[in-house]
């Protein structure tokens, strides 16, 4: 939506296409925060230094500096925009401490930050005249020539497909945690954009590095925010200890995520757990400041752990949360296909290297889609519309109609489950050679099946079981890509944990991972990381 109101400020005749509702999109479900160093106190190159030691060295520093350069200006643009953020005793805009983060620099609305930015900028979206396309399904990117074309978007209330022919097209379909069985992310979250690209034969970029959210609910995987520990949480485990002293004695629990996961799922490994969990205790913190700052995180462990965390602490574990990789692209969105643009989760720009800092993603989101929006500004003046391959729609209608015309085959849910506990088990916090060939393995099996899968819903209205079908066509893309990048990487590096490499190798990793695909085959490839003055050292918390 950031991009679509920036060409739309340039003039530009835009059309957003979302496969739900724009404010069901899942920035909604960000609770904690946006990093921007506004404060008189910090400064910008803080935030780029402590970004670029969050992402273990693998971030690109002029992308990181870039962004955290421009974020105050995009933080009081939002606020222009009407974003309330929760104030200080003074009344200017508070911000509380984040993990990996040497000041306190997440500008917040309570908990619920995302859902505030999200209804502002849809807001925007109307403001500036962008047609919405609402429950519209890209299932390809069409392109000709090497450059892109527009995409096919199967409209849900028909069943109808549609060609939407464009100078441009902008991919912003966030990230693929529904490729794990148990993830933070919203339903949505599959990752088509990153598969389409895949398909379309664009690099995806880093696909090893997956983050596991140190706290997530107990069963049901619900994020619990890091303002929790922002705002003075602790992690104890079965014993009551403050586990984090032993692993990162100086930031304690607002060290980087990989570092706390780890932590955790190594208490847990030890037998210093309660049920595959440990415990992120608030109770100090008393009933006026979480009712104030964290009453969302209470009603949530209050309605799916069946824990008051006025006075009880609240069983948490890590989970699948965020990728750290996607769509290979630079400062300003351009990805490797002429008129294909990336930004937000499914791009990987990359300033996050190995690892992404708490904060800085709905920041990414935001600088990066203003400025891809103003590059496509740039790009479509003077360009006139290339041809619409004919074939495109065809080939989609094609392809539709074989998975509804099929009647007999495997159910799509089952290949879908074994999916997400192969990529839990095989592909979680501790990596090791054994596990992911076999993880490769199965989903070698497993995209064999689902090239016969028949669908038990024949409609055109509303086939929701079609939809996840396209959507699972992408999962086990997305699945391999992340398999076949954490085999290569033979050394632990941010959140890739390899078990026979413990240490991290800059002679030999200092370098990005490149996925494409052709036919059935993976091929990887490797990028430079760029640096600018922040030299790598090792990282201690
Ligand atoms: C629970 C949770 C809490 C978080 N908290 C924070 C936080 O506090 N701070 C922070 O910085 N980050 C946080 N993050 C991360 C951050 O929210 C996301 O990375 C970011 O908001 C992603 O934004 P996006 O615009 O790229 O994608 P999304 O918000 O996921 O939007 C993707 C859009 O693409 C559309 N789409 C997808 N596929 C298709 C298709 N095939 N056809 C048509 N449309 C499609 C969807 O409908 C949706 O509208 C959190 C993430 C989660 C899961």
């Amino acid at each position: 939506m950031r991009a679509a109101i920036e060409a739309a400020r340039a003039g530009l005749n835009v059309a957003l296409v979302t496969k739900i509702y724009p404010v069901r999109s899942h920035s909604v479900a960000a609770q904690g925060g946006i990093n921007a160093a506004i404060k008189e106190t910090d400064d910008w190159e803080n935030h780029a230094f402590d970004t670029i030691k969050g992402s273990d060295y693998l971030g690109d520093q002029v992308a990181i500096e870039t962004m955290c350069r421009e974020a105050p200006e995009d933080i009081h643009e939002l606020e222009r925009m009407g974003a309330i953020f929760s104030r200080d005793s003074d009344g200017n805009i508070a911000q509380r401490p984040f993990g990996g983060a040497g000041y306190p620099r997440t500008c917040y609305l309570a908990d619920r930050t995302g859902h505030t930015l999200v209804h502002l900028l849809y807001e925007q979206t109307i403001k500036h005249g962008i047609v919405i396309y609402d429950e519209w399904h890209v299932v390809s990117l069409v392109n000709k020539e090497g450059s892109a074309r527009g995409v096919i978007a199967l409209e849900l209330k028909t069943g109808k497909l549609h060609r939407l022919h464009s100078k441009a097209t902008i991919v912003a379909t966030g990230g693929y945690g529904r490729v794990f069985s148990s993830t933070t992310n919203a339903l949505s979250s599959t990752g088509d954009g990153m598969g389409l690209a895949l398909e379309a034969g664009v690099e995806l970029m880093d696909m090893e590095f997956v983050q596991f959210h140190p706290t997530t609910l107990k069963r049901t995987g619900i994020l619990m925010t890091e303002g929790c520990r922002g705002e003075g949480g602790y992690l104890v485990n079965s014993e009551g200890e403050r586990f984090m002293k032993k692993y990162a004695p100086n930031a304690m629990e607002l060290a980087s995520r990989d570092v706390v996961s780890r932590a955790e799922q190594t208490e847990i490994n030890e037998g210093r757990g309660v049920d595959g969990c440990v415990f992120l205790d608030i109770t100090h913190l008393g009933k006026e400041r979480i009712k104030e700052r964290l009453s969302q995180i209470r009603d949530l462990s209050i309605q799916f752990a069946g824990v008051d965390p006025f006075d009880k602490p609240i069983p948490i574990r890590p989970g699948a949360h965020y990728s750290m990789g996607g769509i290979m692209t630079d400062p300003s969105g351009v990805t490797s296909m002429t008129g294909l643009f990336a930004a937000g989760e499914a791009a990987c720009v990359s300033v996050h290297g190995a690892n992404r800092l708490g904060g800085n993603s709905l920041l990414e989101a935001i600088v990066f889609g203003r400025r891809t929006g103003a590059e496509v500004a740039r790009f479509c003046v003077d360009r006139d519309f290339s041809e619409f391959p004919k074939e495109a729609l065809r080939d989609a209608g094609h392809m539709v109609g074989v998975l509804i015309n099929r009647t007999e085959g495997e159910n799509p849910q089952t290949i879908r489950e074994e999916m997400g506990e192969t990529m839990v088990e095989c592909c979680g916090i501790f990596r090791e050679k054994g596990l992911l060939e076999k993880g490769i393995t199965k989903l070698e099996e497993l995209r064999e099946r689902f090239a016969s899968i028949a669908l038990t819903d024949r409609s055109d209205y509303y086939n929701t079981e079609l939809l996840a079908v396209l959507e699972l066509g992408n999962m086990l893309d997305i699945s391999t890509s992340i398999l076949t990048g954490a085999l290569a990487r033979e050394e632990s590096r941010g959140a890739h944990t390899r078990l026979e490499f413990p240490k991290r190798d800059d002679e030999k990793w200092m370098k990005h991972t490149l996925i494409t695909k052709t036919g059935k085959d993976f091929k990887i490839g490797h990028k430079e990381v760029s640096f600018t003055k922040y030299e790598p050292t090792e990282r201690k918390y």
